[in-house]
């Protein structure tokens, strides 16, 4: 296999953790879809504020908050450019894409959905994706649609039309499926949905850290995601959403640096984005984020997003030869592998994985309709990224086999 497109150890030397071990083995960490490991480069931007920039923003009548305000606009103006949106006015800061994903619903659903509207969502989506609108078609008397997934769990062009009609208002799906790896037709179904006058909100949390993205080519009308999931610290998520939309939405949060004009009895906004950012907003995080922004930038997504591919399709390949295995998204063009060890339940298959220093993921993954696709109440997932090795496969594939062997013949 190719490892030759990133330089794994001089990258694995930028994170500190890695020299880390767990339970007495060298730490093997394969669940950055669950949060990504964090780079000395955002360490160092976040503690820059924390020890030399420390003050607040927007209110600022002296240098200290200019620069602490600069650094924070300049983070704005890295999500920006890598998300290529047209204005830096059309990304909202918020804690993560649940935030961003509810934001939207709240916002944009709440106000401008009637009862027999439609939504549509899949049983793809994550739950910080699809519950939002469920609440949102409780309280309007919308109603969810949800597009039928294909033989391999995919969300096709073609099944998206079955669901489609007149009465579609919004569609809100994923980019990429934090379970099956998928990568959803954005673009196509963006087209098809402003035929009929739908808005598309697309949950881009495990899309944005392993791809480019072009939100002006997608068309998508807004689009979330999280800064932990791609080296960024937590508590920082954005949301982009289309200029004339999000100007024309109600705040949903009320408080401080919001407000244009405060009356007792009404009140007026700011422009988006600020009339969406009430009260103090996630400074440090921010300036971590557009660090995170450009280490990934530096090192390149299609490398990253090829190393993964690449790391995936080894694991997946030694998996098959060990057997006894089953994969539920065998064609998955990303890092994700979602597997059961036949006839172990993943929690146990976990505590090996646990035992032998490595970390995957074991449960519904907050997608409990996809559970109920699957036919399975929970699954293992190992997730790679920029910083994992060949080795660290072999690491996995060995505690795979040690599952196997402990519990082959414990319960059947
Ligand atoms: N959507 C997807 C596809 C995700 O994988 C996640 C995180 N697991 C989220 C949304 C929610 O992200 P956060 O918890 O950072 O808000």
């Amino acid at each position: 296999m190719n490892q030759m497109t990133l330089d794994i150890n001089r990258i694995r030397e930028d994170f500190p953790i890695l020299k880390e071990t767990m339970n007495g083995r060298p730490l093997v960490y394969l669940d950055s879809g669950a949060t990504t490991l964090k780079p000395q480069v955002v360490t160092d931007a976040v503690n820059y504020y924390n020890t030399k920039k420390t003050s607040n923003v927007h209110r600022g009548v002296y240098q200290l908050s200019n620069d602490a305000t600069e650094l924070y606009e300049g983070a704005r103006e890295k999500v920006k450019n890598l998300l290529n949106a047209k204005k830096v006015e059309e990304i909202v800061f918020t804690k993560g894409a649940t935030q961003a994903l509810n934001l939207v619903a709240q916002s944009y659903g709440l106000y401008n959905l009637k009862p027999g509207d439609e939504v549509i969502v899949s049983e793809l989506e994550h739950h910080s994706s699809f519950l939002p609108w469920q609440h949102v078609a409780r309280v309007t008397g919308a109603v969810l649609k949800f597009i039928p997934l294909d033989e391999t769990g995919h969300i096709t062009v073609e099944n998206f039309k079955k669901v489609l009609s007149d009465k579609t208002r919004v569609v809100a799906i994923n980019y990429v499926s934090n379970v099956m790896g998928y990568i959803s037709p954005i673009k196509e179904i963006t087209a098809l949905a402003h035929e009929v006058g739908a808005i598309v909100s697309v949950d881009a949390a495990q899309a944005v850290p392993h791809m480019k993205i072009d939100v002006q080519d997608l068309d998508c009308d807004f689009l979330s995601f999280s800064g932990h999931k791609m080296c960024g610290p937590t508590g920082v998520g954005a949301l982009y959403g289309k200029y004339e939309l999000l100007n024309a939405m109600e705040p949903i949060e009320f408080g401080g640096e919001m407000i244009d004009i405060v009356g007792e009895v009404t009140s007026t906004w700011k422009d988006a984005p600020y009339r969406f950012e009430a009260g103090t907003p996630v400074i440090a995080g921010a300036i971590g984020l557009g660090a995170a922004i450009d280490y990934l930038q530096a090192i390149g997504f299609d490398e990253i997003a090829q190393h993964e591919y690449e790391l995936r399709r080894y694991a997946l390949e030694k998996l098959e030869e060990l057997g006894g295995i089953t994969i539920f998204n065998k064609d998955a063009k990303t890092g994700i592998i979602s597997f059961n060890i036949d006839g172990v339940h993943p929690h146990d298959a976990a505590t090996i994985y646990d035992a032998e220093g490595v970390c995957v993921r074991a449960g519904h993954h907050c997608a409990q309709p996809l559970m109920g696709w699957l036919c399975q109440p929970a699954t293992l997932r190992a997730s790679f990224y920029l910083y994992n090795t060949k080795e660290e496969v072999d690491a996995f594939i060995e505690a795979t086999r040690k599952g196997k062997e402990f519990f082959d013949g414990v319960f059947f």
